[in-house]
């Protein structure tokens, strides 16, 4: 496996899968170019080493070639952030011409890997088709992927994946074509720092490491917690799955949101935790309101002790105060999961204060801070901390089936 930082690409040509899925408005107007921001970097290591670019991506979910799915609405985007114009092919699959004619310093953007069923491998079908079509569907996109594959490596001498964000899935552009690029094949900056940052907290992480995992259910999240008890010293859980915590062990809940079925499970997570010396932390007080809304009447109370009528909808306090001690005092810390309902202000003072604790642990501890998953990163922007934490992810999926202790197709086909 080479490195970006090493490799040389002079006169070469790189096929680059970025992450270019960005959200555009009716008028095809980019409202957050994050995501192209992010790829700069690396296209421009390849340009400056006198290669040249070749960019590959997807866009929303198309069910073939459709004209709102097009790439072409976010050229003027990739050129104003690039600082240079850029060459466009209509169809990722004939771009044969223009990629031979690429020279170097040029960018040739691609268009929409998923106009074709092949880049997923996943059949597009009538929703009545019959099984037999079914069954002969599945084995015909599985034989054109190799096609569509190969057809994506012919243009380029080397392939870099920079797309964290689609890199749990084993799809044609994110893992298939690597094997065309045995000894060319490496990650971007972005993928590097994702890596990066995940390997500080789940493989090389300083002590103590607190974990706080928060979010509406458990069962989402279980995968993860699972993972974390055999590497956290602190577990902190927080949002609406305490409450199926607190009353698997008999605690009175109100209405407030609760999983049944996962009783059991939040009592073995509890058991091997004391096994493992990992202390678990619940919110010794909630914020409690009688209906799910920004106007609902509230009060503090504990959280085992909420009345028929009342749901708790943040942590109290309490709980603030405690769970802000125990981030202090840490050298690790991974934040994933809202603990209360941030999106309405009135449930909104828990996560930010886990937001503000881990950005003083950060300046004050010099801990290490890994916020991973959507609603976490949604919250750290939204109080005003993104720049006072280490690394914040691009990849929500992506990131949790990190968390989750898997091994990505993506990350996996470049270090095979
Ligand atoms: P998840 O997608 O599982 O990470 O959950 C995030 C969602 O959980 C956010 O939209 C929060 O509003 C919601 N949430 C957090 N705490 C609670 C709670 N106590 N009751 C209901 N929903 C909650």
């Amino acid at each position: 496996m080479k490195s970006i930082d090493t490799y040389k690409f002079e006169g070469k040509k790189a096929i680059i899968r970025v992450d270019f899925n960005v959200p555009l408005d009716e008028n095809f107007v980019v409202t957050d170019a994050t995501r192209i921001k992010m790829a700069i970097p690396t296209i421009k290591k390849v340009l400056a080493e006198g290669g040249s670019a070749i960019l590959m991506s997807h866009l929303g979910r198309p069910k073939g070639v459709t004209a709102k799915f097009s790439l072409k609405h976010i050229i003027y985007k990739i050129e104003e952030l690039l600082g240079a114009k850029i060459k466009f092919a209509d169809d990722c699959q004939t771009a044969d011409k223009q990629a031979q004619e690429l020279k170097p310093g040029e960018v040739l953007l691609l268009e929409n890997l998923r106009f074709y069923a092949e880049e997923e491998g996943k059949p597009r079908l009538a929703e009545d088709a019959t099984e037999t079509e079914k069954a002969a569907a599945k084995v015909a996109v599985k034989t054109n992927q190799k096609e569509f594959v190969k057809k994506l490596a012919s243009y380029a001498d080397c392939y870099i994946n920079d797309a964290f964000g689609t890199a749990h899935r084993a799809h044609a552009s994110t893992a298939l074509i690597a094997d065309y690029f045995p000894a060319d094949k490496m990650f971007g900056y972005i993928m590097l720092n994702e890596i990066k940052a995940v390997d500080n907290v789940m493989r090389n992480s300083e002590k103590p490491f607190t974990a706080i995992v928060g979010g509406s259910k458990v069962s989402t999240k279980i995968t993860i917690i699972e993972n974390l008890l055999d590497k956290v010293d602190n577990l902190i859980l927080g949002g609406g799955m305490t409450f199926t915590f607190i009353a698997a062990e008999g605690g009175k809940i109100g209405s407030s949101i609760c999983e049944t079925e996962m009783f059991d499970v939040a009592k073995t997570i509890v058991k091997k935790a004391k096994e493992k010396g990992v202390k678990i932390f619940l919110a010794e007080d909630s914020v409690v309101a009688d209906k799910f809304a920004p106007d609902a009447n509230t009060k503090i109370v504990d959280s085992d002790k909420i009345e028929d009528g009342w749901q708790g909808l943040d942590i109290g306090p309490k709980a603030i105060a405690q769970f802000a001690d125990v981030i202090a005092n840490s050298k690790t810390v991974l934040w994933n999961g809202p603990a209360g309902v941030f999106e309405m202000e009135a449930f909104s003072a828990g996560s930010k204060a886990i937001a503000k604790a881990i950005a003083d642990a950060t300046t004050n501890n010099g801990a290490f801070s890994l916020i991973g998953g959507g609603d976490s990163v949604a919250c750290i922007n939204q109080f005003g901390y993104a720049d006072k934490v280490c690394y914040i992810s691009t990849g929500g999926g992506a990131m949790l089936e990190c968390l989750e202790g898997k091994v990505l197709p993506g990350i996996a086909a470049i270090q095979k």
